[in-house]
């Protein structure tokens, strides 16, 4: 049943001029898949009892972020490479695990407005700036997850402006900086207004309801509103197409990771 929907989809996207593709939840790393691995497990255990150094779990995270230990999903994502790369397409992703900056997907074509972890921002934002990572930090940090350096030798870097304590540039930060994506997100906008009355293929890949505002909601719509427009919707639980768009709509009812890898 599965190849029929592949079948649909690539046929979709060939037939159309302009892709839009939505990534969601069930494409990212789970804290849950790296508890898996004991190394990273015990480690943040030891962060989490111990609040002097609880700061160092969102490094943590990033160390294993390492594409060696995601090889499925960057598979998945090498498929939706593929699948789209000679297309006019835009990709709004939910993520903040850096991976599908590992595949060759467009700078300018792409947005992460949940952040990443890249770049780090002032606690308080202070000044709207970002910061690199230091790289003799990182270094270090690296050092202490393989157990080459003590934990007593990692301080807190610090915002160079107030003092305060720089985190990672993502939302959910007491004070969200949201230059690390605007600037693609005003592409975006621009790009979705260049979809009207062209032929579009709508690609939802594993999206929640954590934020429908930001990608399943806007999707509905400009499917709703373009006559010309098919919708494709992956998820394991949340695949149902609203009746106004049922008749350009395919629901799929499977995890989109299981899907990607298929095609
Ligand atoms: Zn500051």
């Amino acid at each position: 049943m599965n190849n029929d929907y592949i079948t649909d989809l690539k046929k979709c996207i060939d037939d159309s001029e302009m892709v839009f593709v939505g990534i969601g939840n069930e494409l990212q790393v789970k804290l849950s898949s790296l508890n898996e691995m004991d190394s990273f497990h015990d480690k943040f255990q030891l962060l989490e009892k111990n609040e002097e150094y609880e700061w160092l779990i969102p490094y943590l995270i990033k160390y294993y972020l390492n594409d060696k230990f995601h090889q499925e999903i960057l598979n998945a994502y090498e498929n939706l490479y593929e699948l789209i790369k000679d297309k006019n397409y835009f990709i709004v992703s939910l993520s903040t695990d850096d991976l599908m900056k590992k595949i060759p997907f467009r700078d300018d074509r792409i947005v992460f407005p949940c952040g990443t972890y890249e770049k780090l921002q002032c606690e308080k934002n202070c000044s709207n700036k970002l910061y690199d990572l230091d790289g003799e930090f990182w270094e270090k940090v690296s050092g202490w997850i393989e157990d080459r350096v003590d934990i007593s030798e990692l301080e807190q870097p610090k915002c160079p402006t107030c003092g305060g304590n720089l985190v990672f540039n993502q939302y959910g930060q007491p004070v969200y900086n949201e230059k690390g994506y605007i600037e693609n997100w005003q592409r975006y906008t621009k790009w979705l207004q260049g979809t009207v009355n062209r032929k579009l293929c709508i690609l939802e890949l594993g999206v929640g309801m954590e934020f429908p505002s930001i990608i399943r909601w806007p999707m509905e719509k400009v499917c709703f509103y373009n006559q010309k427009s098919h919708f494709f919707r992956v998820h394991e639980m949340l695949y149902q197409i609203a009746g106004d768009i049922e008749d350009r709509g395919i629901s799929i009812k499977q995890n989109a990771l299981k899907f990607l890898q298929e095609i």
